[in-house]
């Protein structure tokens, strides 16, 4: 039996543990409260599963506890990093659990936890993506060429705080030679079914928040713009595409991009007006509303993801079919 660890107790890290669970493995998360840990345990019940709590991870040393307290683990998956909107102070807020966050994981591992042989870490497109001058096509030769001064810049936080984070994780790997491997998960803009471990809809991950606003009805009037991100990928190809980045031997030291294809507002809403009619009345009319991609949008290249770790990637459709209908699970609507 194989023992890995899970970084985080988020939207992704939740798919990521049941696949580690369905793949047979034995798994523990971290979660910033015994409550968050605990309802993690309840929401995979009767698989077993251990929690640590890791109140801050941006706090020097923030992950020994995991590797002293628990048993040998084999890999270690990192998604534990902050994804909202709107933030106020950049670097507390956002760089500092980013890349203090990661550089102390890896640095627990290579002090704590000599079993370790792979370290997987969640990075994202927007450590690829230069939305400033696009390019025709992307895929992981790409890096965004954000600045340190642009990482000051609210907006800009979140993509700043993926390429530092991940840049210094490859820095770590390439200078201190530990006794593992890193593979890079950059998917991009993620919809699929929410957590089972969320108390409420409030609580829920920012990438499913354009769907959970079509469901409430927030968007009746006119459908948000689509920009600034036209790609998305489910969160259940993200999930399989950490097992694999784990587990294949050829996947270590290399990075993914993680796409599943174009979307658009407009997609989103015909496909709810379709598979949900008890919905319609939220959306606005089909003819009202237009496809806001743009002719000259970026494309993509997921060829290594699909030949290296064997993904196939899920539609459109059935991502948010499944993002609605577990939306609706938690929240009926009357
Ligand atoms: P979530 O917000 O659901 O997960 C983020 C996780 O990080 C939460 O468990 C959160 O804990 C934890 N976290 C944040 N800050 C801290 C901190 N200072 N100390 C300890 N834990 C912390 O988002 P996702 O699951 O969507 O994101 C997971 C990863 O995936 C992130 O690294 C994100 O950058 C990356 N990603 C996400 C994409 C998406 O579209 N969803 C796209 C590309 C990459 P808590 O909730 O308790 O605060």
């Amino acid at each position: 039996i194989w023992r890995s660890i899970i970084g985080g107790s988020g939207f992704i890290a939740s798919h990521i543990l049941d696949t580690l669970l369905d793949a047979g493995f034995q798994v523990a998360v971290t979660a910033r409260s015994e409550e968050k840990g605990k309802r993690i345990v309840d929401s995979v019940k009767p698989k077993p599963l251990s929690y640590v709590v890791v109140d801050d991870i941006a706090k020097g040393g923030a992950f020994d506890v995991a590797f002293q307290s628990e048993a040998a683990f084999d890999y270690v998956v990192h998604t534990a990093s902050p994804y909202h909107l709107n933030p106020i102070d950049p670097v507390k807020e956002f760089l500092e659990p980013a890349i203090n966050g990661t550089k102390g994981l890896l640095k627990s591992i290579k002090t704590h936890a000599p079993t370790v042989k792979r370290l997987v870490i969640t990075s994202s497109s927007a450590a690829i993506l230069n939305p400033a001058n696009h390019a025709k096509v992307y895929d992981e030769t790409c890096w965004a060429p954000t600045t340190w001064e642009e990482a000051m810049e609210p907006k800009k936080a979140y993509k700043a705080s993926k390429v530092f984070s991940e840049k210094a994780a490859w820095a770590f790997i390439e200078e201190e030679k530990p006794n593992f491997d890193l593979a890079v998960i950059n998917c991009t803009y993620v919809f699929g079914p929410i957590q089972r471990n969320l108390p409420s809809l409030d609580a829920m991950n920012a990438s499913n928040h354009r769907v959970r606003e079509m469901v409430q009805g927030k968007m009746k009037e006119a459908l948000a713009p689509t920009a600034p991100v036209f790609t998305f990928v489910d969160v259940r190809d993200v999930a399989l595409a950490h097992l694999r980045a784990m587990t294949l031997p050829q996947a270590g030291g290399n990075r993914f991009y993680v796409v599943g294809g174009h979307f658009s507002n407009k997609q989103i809403a015909d496909v709810i007006r379709k598979s949900f009619p008890q919905l319609k009345d939220r959306l606005p009319l089909e003819a009202d509303t237009v496809d806001d991609i743009p002719d000259d949008v970026y494309h993509f290249d997921n060829s290594k993801s699909r030949e290296v770790l064997g993904l196939e990637y899920t539609s459109l459709e059935r991502s948010v079919v499944d993002t609605v209908q577990s939306i609706l699970d938690l929240t009926p609507v009357s």
